[in-house]
């Protein structure tokens, strides 16, 4: 005894089809914001810190890091939107990867044994937090040379 006309087994698939891609529309807009907000406030900090001059990391180190990663990001922060949309994965979407300081070069002056790979997000979001610190650690140096 059924009334209602059964919904086939191939519109069933469509509906949980289009529910999965309204989910991940969702993730990406998440992403895109967090990013543009991530955006602002790098170019505050850049346009606060004096650039300091690195060598470059040997790009044959940056390959054999992210080979040892399994060419997927790192996620210092635990927030990463290649993790949340492509399973940590580099890709062109993300930028493929940049080689980043475990310990920041400013303060370790080392990279042999520093280096890890990250999407170009995590990448942007630590060196924000590095820049932070950085500035921090210079105005309490100035605060202590004023007393
Ligand atoms: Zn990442």
């Amino acid at each position: 005894m059924e009334d209602a006309p059964q919904r086939s087994k191939r519109e069933l698939e469509l509906e949980i089809q289009v529910l999965r891609l309204e989910r991940r529309v969702r993730d990406m807009e998440d992403v895109v914001k967090q990013q543009s907000e991530a955006l602002k406030e790098s170019t505050k900090l850049l346009l606060k810190c004096k650039p300091v001059a690195r060598p470059p990391i040997p790009h044959d180190k940056k390959l054999i890091q992210g080979a040892e990663q399994g060419w997927r990001c790192a996620n210092p922060t635990g927030d990463c939107p290649q993790w949340l949309l492509f399973d940590g994965f580099f890709n062109a979407a993300g930028g493929l990867f940049e080689a980043d300081h475990c310990e920041s070069w400013s303060t370790s002056l080392r990279t042999s044994g520093n280096i890890q790979c990250l999407c170009s997000c995590c990448h942007n979001a630590k060196s924000r937090r590095d820049r932070i610190i950085a500035l921090e650690q210079q105005q309490e140096a100035a605060e202590a040379k004023e007393e």
